[in-house]
């Protein structure tokens, strides 16, 4: 029985350990094209099958060059992570063991490894011991169950089942939320059947912070409904965060429940010399972060928190006749919003037993510096205009067309263009973004593996980028 497994599995390692020690010098982008990959893949449905190791070194052939490299150091697009060696290493355990991780009955161990992460996460990011939580597959499906949450609080204050009775002639709820939210609280809010139109878009300042007079203004105009105010820690561009500690407390005088988008800002928690920018933040009723950004665990990883457990286990729970639940284990079905799951809290227990306190400290602290230094180098390169120095791991900058009298969209072009010749070397990863109607070139620095080389290596990058015309 082994046996069969045997060849595979070697041959495997041999692949994996092959491609992540070309991280060090392989190009960081994408080298295939389109075609190129749909050439190699779309190969007919087969009729009968191939050998399990022949299928591994295929499928390792026809996707080379369409795996980018953001398993390692020198990859600073969008938010991403990498993948610590004892994360990967549990991941690829997860998918041997095969647990169907909703219900202790169906995977004991699990289960408790699932228990575990909920408290050392609420430790190592202060949010109340106290806290119902959830793992689920990413920040977005964290909104959804946060939400869904909230959603049952307001409207039982209301004497309205919503998880009984639906939405249709429920009073409705309104959501106030800066305008540079993230994207996928609309979608959270679209799932809910909450509708977009009920976020009530506000304005912020240049940072994206949300003011209180703002909040409090929007606050007196919902006097009579159920409102959620959603604030950020850690504005998808800039980094920044709202003032928790002033707008919490202003949000509950009027009854509302506040959630905190964290994607990957919450891990500042972890980091005595950061965590001053949470502070307060423990006050809400629900916070969504991500595993698999900062903490470097691998894809579909995020952890949902609800302040009032019996709220969250009211909008999620469910009983069967046919399954076994247990009195004393935690069922992961009373908390998450998938039925039969993938033990994803294994990955997350190796990363924190990998890291402990001291190394999730480091990690945050050394993405931050590596993202000032990214930032502040690009930034004096000549042609280059620093826009954003990282208060936490994520800066901006652009650059120039050097032509006298070049207005913004000029400089927008030039910004793209420089994108463009850099992502071309291959040396480094980036992407770009519009700020405050300027593009610009966003650095972001979520890997555990980026050093000093890396970022000398994306400097210089940038440098022969921007001597191209
Ligand atoms: C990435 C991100 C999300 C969405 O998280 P997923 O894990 O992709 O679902 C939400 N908010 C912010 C600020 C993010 O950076």
């Amino acid at each position: 029985m082994v046996s069969t497994f045997g060849p595979v599995l070697q041959q495997t390692i041999n692949h994996a350990l092959r491609y992540l020690e070309s991280l060090d010098h392989a190009p960081v982008g994408a080298t295939a094209t389109l075609p190129e990959l749909r050439h190699r893949l779309a190969r007919p449905l087969p009729d009968v099958g191939t050998d399990a190791t022949q299928v591994i070194d295929e499928l390792v052939a026809d996707t080379s060059g369409g795996i980018l490299g953001n398993s390692g150091g020198r990859f600073f697009g969008w938010v991403i992570g990498g993948t610590l060696p004892a994360a990967l290493a549990a991941d690829w355990l997860t998918t041997t063991w095969n647990q169907n991780a909703a219900l202790f009955a169906c995977g004991p161990a699990e289960a408790v490894v699932e228990e575990v992460c909920g408290a050392w996460l609420k430790e190592l990011l202060r949010l109340p011991l106290g806290a119902s939580f959830a793992l689920v597959s990413g920040c977005q499906m964290a909104h959804v169950t946060c939400l869904a949450a909230a959603r049952h609080a307001l409207l039982s204050r209301h004497d309205w089942d919503s998880e009984r009775d639906g939405l249709g002639g429920a009073p409705r709820i309104r959501i106030l939320s800066g305008s540079q939210r993230h994207g996928s609280i609309d979608r959270a809010v679209r799932l809910l059947g909450l509708g977009s139109r009920c976020v009530v878009d506000l304005p912020v300042d240049e940072y994206g912070r949300l003011q209180p007079i703002t909040l409090s203004n929007a606050l007196a105009e919902c006097l009579d409904g159920p409102v959620i105010v959603l604030l950020q820690a850690g504005d998808i561009n800039t980094g920044a965060y709202d003032s928790f500690a002033e707008l919490i407390p202003l949000a509950h005088r009027f009854q509302a429940w506040v959630h905190v988008d964290g994607a990957f800002g919450l891990w500042a928690a972890a980091s005595p010399a950061y965590r001053h920018l949470l502070a307060g933040v423990e006050q809400a009723d629900s916070w969504a972060t991500d595993g698999h950004k900062w903490l470097n665990v691998p894809y579909d990883c995020g952890y949902a928190f609800v302040a009032n457990p019996s709220t969250h286990r009211s909008s999620m729970s469910h009983r069967a006749n046919y399954l076994t639940h247990d009195k004393d284990a935690r069922d992961q079905i009373d908390w998450n919003p998938e039925w039969s799951r993938r033990g994803r809290g294994v990955a997350t227990y190796a990363a924190l037993r990998q890291l402990g306190r001291e190394g999730v400290a480091e990690l945050i602290e050394r993405c931050c510096r590596h993202a000032h230094s990214l930032a502040i180098q690009i930034g004096d390169l000549p042609g280059a205009e620093l826009m954003w120095k990282p208060h936490i791991n994520q800066g901006l900058v652009r650059f120039l067309d050097r032509k006298p009298h070049a207005n913004s969209s000029d400089h927008n072009r030039r910004t793209d263009a420089v994108i463009a010749a850099l992502m071309e070397t291959g040396k480094a990863f980036f992407t770009g973004t519009t700020w405050q109607g300027q593009r610009c070139m966003r650095i972001s620095v979520c890997n555990w593996q980026t050093n000093e080389a890396d970022v000398a290596q994306a400097v210089e990058a940038a440098e022969w980028a921007l001597k191209q015309e």
